[in-house]
């Protein structure tokens, strides 16, 4: 059996992590290396690699819970915006590879963004 993604460890309790969100489908988690405060990550509990690989059911689970935990990031760190992102393939910066979409929370005249 392959062995699994950081983001499965976490998953499944076997490497801390700050869980802010789960559905029956999704995990969202602080990012241990954050570009700015409240930087999540939001991961499908199964490790597909790619967003392409994703089922189309899951893939709509995934932007639902982005779509309702940014404001909700946004406003607990008093943030101006969000950038938010998938690095969708090693060439393109994935390093885990295990879907994630990044929420990075943005604040007027910071720097932080990818
Ligand atoms: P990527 O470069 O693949 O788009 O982003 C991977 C992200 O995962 C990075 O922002 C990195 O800080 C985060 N990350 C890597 N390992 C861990 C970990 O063990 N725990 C958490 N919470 N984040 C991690």
């Amino acid at each position: 059996m392959a062995s699994k993604t950081i983001f499965e460890q976490i998953r499944d309790g076997e490497i801390p992590a700050r869980i802010v969100h789960e559905t029956e489908t999704t995990l969202a988690f602080l990012d241990a290396h954050p570009l700015a405060r409240g930087h999540t990550l939001v991961v499908p509990k199964e490790p597909y690699e790619h967003l392409q690989d994703l089922p189309a059911d899951l893939s709509a689970d995934l932007f639902e819970t982005v779509h309702e935990l940014t404001p909700v990031i946004e406003e607990a760190v008093d943030a101006d915006a969000s950038t938010i992102g998938i690095n969708n393939g090693e060439a393109a910066g994935q390093e885990v590879p295990h879907v994630h979409i990044h929420i990075i929370p943005r604040f007027e005249g910071d720097d932080s963004g990818p």
